[in-house]
């Protein structure tokens, strides 16, 4: 990979968490790595609400991707500690579970047919009454139906957990690089970045006002 200048092993476009984790385990194992983001954290990250919730996601009909986000999931408290021990950065990684409410009768009529479907598959679910939600959440609105207990279900919270990588990712030894990239080309049988080519000047507004 070629920047400008400068080469790398590994150029990473965007440093979102999925960049950044990236670029740390690459550079943990000695490579040049290089992470282009003018505004890193600013994307789907940002406004994301950090469940790490594979069992609450089981649908119908997605066997395969529920076996998938079971296997990503199980490995996050490993994760996990492994960028504690990096950083010493909290990133609001949390275990106590997952509640699921249904707040009409209607949705806790299809949410009770969805975690038949999820005890079927021998994920853990249980079903819970309101008194017993209320007692693990008192902040619950009181109009809640009924609702269930995903306790292998965690939560990250991302707006935290993207420092966090950054932080591991620099101390590995990546180069954060706070400029866009406009597209990859090839060159002598390498990848070179390529910044945006600027957009033209505007020209002037017209003395008529248009
Ligand atoms: C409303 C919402 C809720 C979500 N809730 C959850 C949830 O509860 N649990 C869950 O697991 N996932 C959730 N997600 C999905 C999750 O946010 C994404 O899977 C995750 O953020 C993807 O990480 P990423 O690093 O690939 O991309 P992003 O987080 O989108 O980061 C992309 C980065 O790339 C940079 N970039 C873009 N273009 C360029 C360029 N040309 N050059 C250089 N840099 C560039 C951006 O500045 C940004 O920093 C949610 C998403 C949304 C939108």
């Amino acid at each position: 990979m070629r920047t400008g200048d400068t080469a790398a092993d590994v150029a990473v476009v965007g440093a979102g968490p999925i960049g950044l984790a990236i670029a740390w385990r690459c550079a943990a194992r000695g490579l040049r790595v290089m992470v282009h983001d003018p505004a890193s954290g600013s994307g789907a990250s940002a406004v994301a609400a950090g469940m790490l919730s594979p069992v609450a996601e089981a649908y119908f009909g997605e066997r395969q991707l529920t076996e998938l986000l079971l296997a990503s999931a199980a490995r996050w408290p490993a994760f996990a500690a492994e960028l504690t021990e990096a950083t010493g950065v909290e990133f609001g990684y949390r275990t106590e579970g997952t509640l699921l409410v249904g707040l009409t009768g209607d949705d806790l009529a299809e949410a009770r047919r969805l975690w038949a479907y999820q005890q079927g598959l021998g994920l853990p679910v249980t079903p819970l009454l309101p008194s017993a939600l209320r007692d693990r959440e008192p902040a619950l609105a009181p109009r809640v139906r009924g609702g269930a207990l995903a306790p292998t279900d965690h939560q990250v919270d991302p707006r935290l957990l993207v420092p966090a990588l950054r932080t591991a990712a620099q101390r590995a030894g990546a180069v954060l690089v706070p400029h866009p990239v406009g597209r990859l080309s090839e060159l002598d049988a390498r990848v070179v970045v390529v910044a945006p080519v600027a957009a033209p000047p505007r020209s002037p507004a017209c003395p008529c006002g248009r």
